[in-house]
């Protein structure tokens, strides 16, 4: 069984003081869910190693945000890859939307950084997902499959075990609107149809994470199916009760269709 996972994606958002007391309060608040619910925190990268140090011995990773499509060299304001897994990063971001649309990250510089991300060792979390306009256009899935292809044809399907996909409508993302449970079901389920056709079994082990203005009050239905592997959570992140709410709303799935599991023998 897929470990389920929730992901902190902290954006530009913090202090050294707030984020003592964001952890301290969320590390608490988590404790039940540890062993169900995987958890990482994606903080800002001049706060990675203040959040490294209060995670401790959690067993809570760390994540990164972004990670440069180079090596290393004369990239002025990049950070690599090799540096954040020097930093104990653990999971980075690669193709937020915020990156691909703000930043004009193009699908071949998120293929390139996927590959460094991989390359140095660490779980690259690749984000997919339309705009409102592509989906009432009925390109959804069109529009992933490209944004998936671009990292295929760079790695090849080897290059993609064990990473994680995040599908995030690029119009939920911060604006407060959801995709129903049944837009995130069917186009999860979509995602792993794709990728059993590119290589069999790779629909199936592979995590698929939601995000998209995931609160504590809609977590429990837009986790609903068991095709959702965790959420990928912004805004809510930034609060430790609600936070920790939407994971235990993620622990209280798992548990039951862990116990649906064993009644079917
Ligand atoms: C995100 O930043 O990936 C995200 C899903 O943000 P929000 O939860 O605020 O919509």
């Amino acid at each position: 069984m897929r470990k389920p996972i929730l992901v902190a994606n902290w954006k530009m958002n913090g202090s050294l003081h707030s984020n003592q007391a964001l952890l301290v309060r969320m590390l608490a608040k988590l404790r039940p869910f540890r062993k169900t619910v995987e958890v990482a925190i994606c903080p800002p990268f001049p706060y990675l190693f203040q959040v490294r140090d209060l995670l401790g011995y959690t067993g809570i990773s760390l994540g990164a945000q972004n990670a440069s499509r180079a090596p290393s060299g004369a990239h002025t304001g990049e950070v690599s890859a090799t540096m954040l897994q020097e930093m104990g990063c653990r999971y980075v971001l690669v193709g937020h939307s915020e990156r691909r649309a703000l930043y004009h990250e193009s699908d071949n510089d998120v293929a390139a950084r996927f590959r460094q991300v991989r390359s140095a060792n660490m779980t690259p979390i690749l984000c997919v997902g339309e705009t409102l306009e592509e989906r009432e256009q009925g390109q959804t899935m069109a529009v992933i499959e490209r944004q998936l292809r671009a990292v295929i044809d760079d790695i090849g399907m080897a290059g993609l075990t064990g990473c994680i996909i995040a599908y995030e409508p690029v119009w939920a993302i911060g604006t407060g609107r959801t995709a129903t449970p049944e837009q995130v079901a069917e186009t999860h389920w979509a995602i792993r149809q794709f990728l059993e056709n590119c290589e069999a079994g790779a629909g199936e082990s592979l995590r698929i994470v939601y995000g998209g203005s995931v609160k504590a009050g809609n977590a429990a239905d837009l986790f609903r199916s068991p095709e959702v592997d965790g959420g990928l959570i912004g805004e809510a992140s930034l609060q430790a009760d609600e936070f920790s709410d939407i994971g235990a709303a993620l622990a209280n799935r798992v548990a039951e269709t862990e116990s649906a599991c064993d009644t079917l023998g």
